[in-house]
């Protein structure tokens, strides 16, 4: 779960559109005398807008095209959903606000689901530093402690379900992956040490840089559970070493 940059401004098509739809939705929610009462039909024509393909395609270039709470990639599983952080069927009236839509995956909607973050506030993707909030005790997610929102990071891990055993899995891959990179830095920093000339060190700080670069490349923010690479990262004494190194070769 990281922070997404979503643009300020709604797209064009929900700026334009956006009063007009709420009056609708809400003048069948007083006719009905409910959000829940609204026929099906009735209330799919009036929703409907919310999916626009405009508004879906900004969430998504918002976030690398990744859910904004368990930072999988839906489409190796489904599609990217428009989600309301306030529920509709609670805050109908924050149906069509921009503030209020955000990426996510098919699963963590599920969880999710009319969850009143309004009554019970969790980490909020697109206004919450979010990352200054979540750590990983293994592959499991974890709040960090002693900041101002661990009960709201406990809760958003417990209300999203983002230690389900499809984010463990894909957490236990990754975790092979950024461990066989980290044996190859260890390898590299063994061979610089032992270098007997200037050239095979040289060579040999090269390939360090690569290995660094392939490594890195796994936090980076439009990766698949970019956050767990990345505090991965911050705790490898391996990927440490190899960066002062670097940094002490460039200052040179
Ligand atoms: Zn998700």
């Amino acid at each position: 779960m990281i922070r997404i940059n979503k643009s300020a401004e709604p797209p064009s098509v929900l700026k334009d559109n956006c009063s007009e739809w709420t009056k609708n939705l809400d003048d069948a929610v007083n006719k009905y005398g409910s959000y829940s009462k609204i026929p099906k039909a009735e209330k799919e024509n009036l929703l409907k807008y919310y999916r626009l393909k405009d508004i879906q395609d900004e969430l998504a270039k918002a976030s690398c095209r990744k859910c904004a709470f368990c930072e999988c990639i839906p489409s190796e599983g489904g599609n990217l959903e428009v989600e309301h952080f306030a529920p509709k069927s609670l805050y109908h009236k924050l149906t069509f606000e921009w503030n209020n839509l955000l990426p996510i995956c098919r699963k963590c909607n599920d969880s999710k689901s009319n969850h009143d973050t309004i009554k019970e506030p969790i980490l909020n993707p697109s206004i919450d530093d979010t990352e200054k909030y979540i750590d990983f005790s293994l592959i499991n997610m974890v709040a960090k402690q002693e900041t101002e929102y661990y009960e709201k990071a406990l809760l958003t891990i417990d209300v999203c379900s983002l230690n389900g055993t499809r984010l463990l899995k894909a957490r236990a891959d990754l975790l092979v992956r950024l461990s066989e990179y980290q044996q190859k830095l260890s390898q590299c920093l063994k061979e610089i040490e032992q270098a007997s000339t200037d050239r095979i060190k040289s060579n040999k700080i090269r390939k360090l840089k690569e290995s660094i670069e392939t490594i890195e490349e796994l936090g980076d923010k439009s990766e698949k559970y970019s956050l767990f690479s990345k505090r991965f990262l911050e705790k490898s004494q391996e990927y440490l070493e190899a960066k002062k190194i670097l940094n002490n070769i460039n200052n040179d």
